[in-house]
């Protein structure tokens, strides 16, 4: 007879909860982060004709040379540094915490962050240390500099900016960590189409930063397309660990074919970024409704009972989410992404009718 699984699973994987998505069918889905706008019908034409004449019959190039070149050109990458391409950043972050995983080895971030920095870590069997971040979001440098100093941590995930907090950390502070850093730091710049800052000007000014992008948040969440960009010396290390078909044929061609109109999809973040200051303002104006400052395409709010606001809305059709539980700096947070100006008139409506109920 075969061992039971808790036998044969290691124990903390049995002790995980698998990363949760919440059904959304027919709901105003504003809940992770993705761009609503689809993108224009000639884009989608042109690229269903090109989908035709793929060879679904064999592998995709390996190497992706002329997407990478793609995106070296849009996103400005500076010369002398390498591409990785993830199925998602995802799957980068998985690659980082399985090359370094050396027995006794620390990865580090702050919390609240991106729950996959945990999450992988505890795949990878690495140590885990999230330092948590000061009441306003801000990094606690002192405790980072002194946890740096006593773990070594052979990488560190900062995103930037975080999620699900939305600010944009100090770059002076991030730098300082980055120097006092002896392993990796992965500056996770998930959201970086909708903040005027990037850490892709310090690439050549610091050996052991990496920089993580995806198309995701920027409205191709559906393809999955990360990318990290570093010097040779570590991308050549981890190219070892990438999984040689990871990035499909139709992902390669669909990403490539957008970047070939770059205004499109940074069009859609300006009008998002619009929408954010106009939900801002909203939100601001309603009684028990706490707003925090956002570089990102979600608004991190603070309501009274936040597990009942959720609920309420759930009911009105929209899907947002439910932070209270998750960190104590989080209490009674929700995070609502930018959606479209009908979509987010629809939450805020629902949001008004939701708080004014009594509590139960
Ligand atoms: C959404 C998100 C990611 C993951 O995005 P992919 O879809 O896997 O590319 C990575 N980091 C942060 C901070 C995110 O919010």
């Amino acid at each position: 007879m075969p061992n039971s699984l808790d036998q044969i699973i290691r124990p903390e994987i049995l002790e995980l909860s698998a990363y949760h998505v919440q059904p959304s069918i027919g709901m105003v889905k504003l809940d992770a982060m993705e761009n609503p706008y689809s993108l224009p019908e000639d884009i989608r034409i042109e690229i269903a004709r090109l989908a035709a004449d793929l060879p679904t019959n064999r592998y995709p190039d390996t190497s992706a040379a002329s997407l990478k070149a793609a995106l070296r050109e849009a996103m400005r990458i500076p010369v002398g540094m390498d591409i990785m391409l993830g199925n998602g950043s995802d799957e980068i972050i998985q690659i980082i915490a399985l090359a370094v995983a050396r027995p006794g080895a620390v990865l580090m971030s702050v919390e609240p962050a991106f729950v996959m920095f945990r999450m992988i870590a505890t795949f990878a069997r690495i140590g885990y240390r999230g330092i948590s971040l000061k009441a306003d979001f801000s990094l606690d440098l002192d405790v980072m500099l002194t946890t740096i100093a006593r773990y070594q941590p052979a990488v560190i995930f900062i995103a930037y900016p975080n999620n699900p907090t939305g600010n944009l950390f100090d770059a002076e502070a991030v730098s300082r960590i980055i120097e006092a850093a002896p392993g990796a730091v992965v500056v996770d710049e998930a959201y970086h189409a909708f903040a005027d800052a990037s850490f892709m000007g310090r690439l050549t000014q610091h050996p052991n930063l990496l920089l993580m992008r995806t198309l995701s948040k920027l409205g191709l969440a559906g393809l999955r397309l990360g990318l990290l960009i570093g010097r040779p010396e570590w991308l050549t290390q981890l190219e070892k660990l990438r999984l040689p078909y990871n990035v499909g044929v139709m992902t390669q061609l669909v990403v490539e074919k957008v970047l070939q109109h770059p205004d499109i999809l940074q069009q859609q973040a300006v009008a998002i970024k619009a929408e954010r200051a106009v939900m801002s303002e909203c939100l601001k104006a309603l009684d028990g409704v706490e707003v925090f400052p956002t570089d990102a395409n979600f608004i991190l709010l603070r309501v009274k009972e936040a597990s009942q606001v959720f609920l309420e809305l759930k009911k009105h059709g929209v899907l947002i989410k439910n932070l209270d539980g998750s960190h104590p700096l989080l209490r009674n947070c929700l995070r609502v992404t930018i959606g479209k100006p009908d979509e987010n008139a629809q939450f805020l409506e629902a949001l008004q009718a939701s708080i004014k109920k009594p509590i139960n």
